[in-house]
């Protein structure tokens, strides 16, 4: 069909240029655990691009695109991702560090080539990743840093003066390099920040991450929800959560091999307390970045409420 030329035609052009990448996703929002409040914002936002012309009629704005900050493994990417499915577009994903050439002027031909791509596949998704990468040396000296400067300039004016339905997801876990004129409102339509999940959302992650590799055992909620509690005392992020549960499956699938039992419909047969116990021990093994930054945690939650950034939860 047409639209499938057009597609096949447009991934063309974003191999020829390389500094972006098509990225192939299968992440939707039932995946993510938590950031109810940024879920609900997003799904706001796909309305308007799925329904663009009605309104640029009602001179409704267009959206320019939403910042997450915060702390890291807790779903700022794999949101990023999910906005694929929420807003059924193409999500294209910006390597920060691939816009900066050796050559004199390159970087900013660069930046300049990344935003006529965009635009010129709108409507899509453009994910800048980690984009506090690009930041380094901004306020520093030297020419290396004018570049910067200049590139940043350059993505904040695109996304201040923009009107072509181009939704830019930029995701950081450092805010302390940006620019102050890169958190005001008006270049973003929102800034949202990721905190560590709470007891519920952990919960929440640790039956998502269970689904997610078939096993549908119903676990006893009030059991989990007590086990999660302590867990989210010991800041565990989402990432630390799919970890347990991999882990957990490990053992337990080890376990029964070592104990010559039947391990062919594990899935089935093993039951709800087994994997609680094995959740119990094995979250004792693990030992997440958020437990021994307790200080520094907190004083990242005073930056961001000193922004009054959105909490994603
Ligand atoms: P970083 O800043 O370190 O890149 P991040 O916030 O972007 O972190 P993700 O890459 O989204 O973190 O999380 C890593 C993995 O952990 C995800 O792919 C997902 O499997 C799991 N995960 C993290 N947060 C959640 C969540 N809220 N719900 C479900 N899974 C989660």
């Amino acid at each position: 069909t047409d639209i499938e030329n057009i597609m096949i035609f447009k991934k063309q052009i974003i191999k020829k240029i390389g500094l972006v990448e098509l990225v192939k996703v299968t992440e939707k929002p039932e995946h993510i655990g938590g950031l109810k409040t940024l879920k609900e914002w997003l799904d706001r936002k796909q309305k308007i691009y799925k329904n663009l012309e009605l309104a640029q009629k009602a001179s409704v704005d267009i959206p320019k695109g939403v910042l997450l900050v915060g702390m890291p493994g807790c779903g700022k990417s794999l949101t990023a991702k999910a906005c694929a499915s929420i807003f059924s577009l193409p999500l294209l994903r910006l390597d920060m560090g691939a816009v900066f050439g050796p050559y004199l002027g390159q970087s900013e031909e660069n930046i300049r080539r990344v935003i006529k791509l965009t635009e010129s596949i709108a409507p899509c998704i453009l994910w800048i990743d980690e984009i506090e990468k690009g930041f380094a040396g901004v306020r520093g000296e030297g020419s290396s840093s004018e570049v910067t400067t200049r590139i940043f300039g350059t993505i904040l004016t695109w996304m201040q003066e923009k009107t072509s339905p181009v939704f830019v997801v930029a995701t950081s876990n450092d805010i302390s390099l940006f620019p102050p004129e890169f958190l005001r409102k008006g270049r973003f339509d929102e800034i949202f920040f990721v905190d560590y999940p709470d007891a519920e959302v952990l919960r929440d992650i640790i039956n998502i991450h269970f689904r997610k590799r078939g096993w549908n055992i119903k676990l006893d909620e009030e059991k989990l929800l007590t086990l999660c509690s302590k867990l989210a005392k010991r800041n565990f992020s989402g990432a630390d959560a799919e970890a347990l549960v991999v882990e957990t499956i490990e053992s337990i699938f080890l376990e029964k091999l070592q104990n010559g039992l039947d391990a062919n419909d594990i899935k089935e047969t093993v039951n709800g307390d087994e994997i609680i116990k094995t959740l119990e021990k094995k979250s004792s093994e693990i030992k997440p970045i958020g437990e021994a930054k307790k200080e520094y945690i907190e004083k990242i939650r005073e930056i961001f409420n000193k922004y009054a950034f959105k909490n994603a939860n």
